[in-house]
């Protein structure tokens, strides 16, 4: 049993973060006069939230990829802006959107004719063949 104890104890050894979390949720249920079932209701909870809150992430990320272009430069994914749309967009010629890096080491960035639809459109048409 002592044996038992001491392997579920091992990372709480190794780790004084891990150790302190153990500690101060100890400490939460027995101020509090809560069960571990208490605890275990509780920590699902937060691991469903914590689950949803990455999927929502990722589909996020893949929305973003949806209707993105690498950078030419950095490869990194770059963010379509419409110009010339209002006084604070004028760019001084007939461009219609911008693609912007958002690596701030890169900076790239490139005008275009063709609107944010357009691209859009390019973009679900080369996924579409690809
Ligand atoms: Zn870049």
């Amino acid at each position: 049993m002592i044996v038992e104890m001491e392997k579920l104890l091992e990372p709480f050894a190794l780790d004084i973060r891990t150790y302190g979390n153990l500690r101060n949720i100890l400490v939460h249920l027995k101020e509090h006069g809560k069960t571990i079932d208490d605890f275990i209701e509780y920590a699902n909870i937060m691991q469903e939230a914590h689950i949803k809150g990455i999927a929502e992430q990722e589909k996020a990320q893949a929305e973003h990829k949806a209707n993105s272009l690498p950078c030419p430069e950095c490869s990194l994914l770059m963010t379509l802006r419409p110009v010339n749309i209002d006084n604070s967009t004028q760019t001084g010629d007939d461009s219609k959107s911008v693609w912007i890096c958002g690596n701030n080491k890169c900076m790239y960035v490139e005008y275009s004719e063709k609107t944010v639809e357009q691209w859009r459109d390019e973009i679900k048409r080369r996924s579409g063949n690809g």
